[in-house]
C-alpha cells in the first residue's frame, strides 16, 4: 500500500495482477515512492508557460454587469476554484483569449466559461448560469502558422448568469452574488434558541456541508474532501463526485449555496453502495470505492489533449481485466501524469472510449491506475 505525499489519501497498488501491466513491483529492497498529487496540477506536459497571476486575477463585485468574452464547452463544467487548461489554435477560441488578454482593467484575462445550451436540461425559468476564469499562465507557441497556438491554465472564479447571449465573441453577464456564508449565533448552535433544532439544520449551510462531507467519506474513503467554506465545498463537491456535466450544470444554477449542498446531499444519499458503470452499455466497470485522489483538487481534474479536446477525468485505482480493452502501447507524449505512460481504455463490453490506464514508468512509483472521462461514466444505487 502506497500513500499520497499530501493530501494523506491512498494511491493504492492494485494486489492482483490483472495481466495488464507494462512496470514491475518495486524491487525488493527497493523502497516505493508515493505519487505526488501536486504534480498534475502543474500540467507540465504544456511546456514552460509564463506566471500572470500576479498581473490578472480582479474579483468582480456581486451583481456587477459586463461584456465578458466566452468560450462553450458541450461537456464541461467550470466551477471556482477549477483548473481549466486551454491548448488553442482555431480561429474562435483564439479570438476569445486574445481577446480577453488585451481588455482593458479590471477584466484583463478574464473569460466567460458556459455550457452550451442545447447541451443544459433547465425547466423553463432556470438561469443560464457559468464561471468567470482568469488566465493565470500562458504561452504563445509560434510554429510558423498563424495564428500561433495558445496554451493556457486558467482558474475558475466567480458564477455568472448569461443576460444576453449573442453570436458574438463576448456576451453580456452578471457576476453572481456567493458571499461567505455566516455561521448561525452560539445560542442556535447550542439549542437555547427558539427554534426547533430540526427546523435551522435543513438551512444552514455550515451543517448541509459537514453533511456533504460526512456522505463523501462514506461513499469514497480514498478521498480527503476540502474544507473550508460552505460554497467552496459544494464546488469541491461538484468537481469530484462522478456526476454527468448536465448534473453538475444543474448544481452549478442552484440559486443559494443551502440548495446546492441538500441537492449534493440528496444525490450522495442516493449514491450509497453505488457502482460505476459505462454510460453507454451500463455495465459495471467499478464501485464508488475504488474512486482515487490522485490530484491536489481530488479525484482527477480537468486535463486537455494535444488536438486542444479537454477532458474531465476521474481516477479510479482499478478495473477488472475482462472488463476494459487496451489500445496500443503505452505512451509518454503529452502525458498527464508525470512518471506515467498512458494507454487508451475502452469498455470491454461495448467498445466506447472510457478513458486511459495510467502506468508507472519507474518502479518506484506506484504501479498503474485508470483515468477515465466523466462523461462516461454513470452510477446507480
Ligand atoms: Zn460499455
Amino acid at each position: 500500500m502506497l500513500g499520497l505525499t499530501d493530501p494523506g489519501d491512498n494511491f493504492i497498488v492494485a494486489e492482483d495482477d490483472d495481466g495488464a501491466a507494462d512496470s514491475e513491483p518495486a524491487l525488493p529492497g527497493q523502497e516505493l515512492v508515493p505519487f505526488d498529487p501536486a504534480l498534475p496540477a502543474l500540467h507540465a506536459y504544456l511546456g514552460d508557460c509564463a506566471d500572470l497571476s500576479d498581473t490578472y486575477g480582479a474579483c468582480l463585485e456581486d451583481g456587477h454587469e459586463c461584456l465578458l468574452p466566452v468560450l462553450s464547452f458541450t461537456d464541461l463544467v467550470v466551477t471556482p476554484g477549477c483548473i481549466l487548461p486551454l491548448l488553442v489554435c482555431n480561429s474562435r477560441a483564439h479570438w476569445v483569449l486574445e481577446q480577453a488578454l488585451s481588455a482593458a482593467a479590471p477584466y484583463t484575462g478574464l473569460i466567460a466559461v458556459v455550457m452550451k445550451e442545447e447541451c443544459q436540461t433547465r425547466q423553463s425559468g432556470q438561469r443560464h448560469v457559468g464561471c468567470t476564469a482568469c488566465i493565470k499562465k500562458l504561452q504563445r507557441h509560434d510554429n510558423g502558422i498563424w495564428p500561433a497556438t495558445l496554451k493556457v491554465l486558467a482558474e475558475g472564479c466567480q458564477r455568472l448568469e448569461v443576460v444576453h447571449p449573442t453570436t458574438q465573441l463576448s456576451w453580456k453577464v452578471q457576476i453572481c452574488a456567493d458571499a461567505a456564508t455566516p455561521k448561525l449565533p452560539r445560542e442556535v448552535q447550542e439549542g437555547r434558541a427558539h427554534w426547533a433544532v430540526w427546523a435551522w439544520r435543513a438551512s444552514d449551510a455550515w451543517t448541509l456541508a459537514d453533511d456533504a462531507t460526512q456522505l463523501f467519506r462514506e461513499l469514497f474513503p480514498q478521498v480527503r474532501v476540502l474544507r473550508g467554506d460552505p460554497a467552496e465545498v459544494s464546488y469541491w463537491m461538484m468537481r469530484n463526485i462522478p456526476l454527468s456535466a448536465a448534473k453538475r450544470q444543474a448544481l452549478l444554477g442552484a440559486p443559494t449555496v443551502v440548495h446546492r449542498l441538500r441537492s449534493i446531499c440528496a444525490i450522495l444519499a442516493a449514491e450509497a453502495h453505488g457502482h460505476l458503470l459505462c454510460t453507454v452499455c451500463r455495465c459495471q466497470l467499478g464501485h464508488n470505492q475504488d474512486v482515487l485522489a490522485v490530484t491536489h483538487e481530488g479525484t482527477g481534474g480537468l486535463f486537455v489533449n494535444s488536438s486542444g479536446y479537454v477532458h474531465d477525468v476521474v481516477a479510479i485505482r482499478h478495473i477488472e481485466a475482462e472488463k476494459v480493452m487496451l489500445l496500443g502501447r503505452p505512451s509518454q507524449e503529452h502525458s498527464w501524469f508525470p512518471g506515467y505512460a498512458w494507454t487508451i481504455a475502452n469498455c470491454g463490453a461495448c467498445g466506447s472510449h472510457l478513458g486511459w490506464r495510467f502506468t508507472a514508468l519507474q518502479q518506484q512509483l506506484p504501479r498503474d491506475f485508470f483515468g477515465l472521462r466523466r462523461q462516461a461514466l454513470t452510477s446507480i444505487a
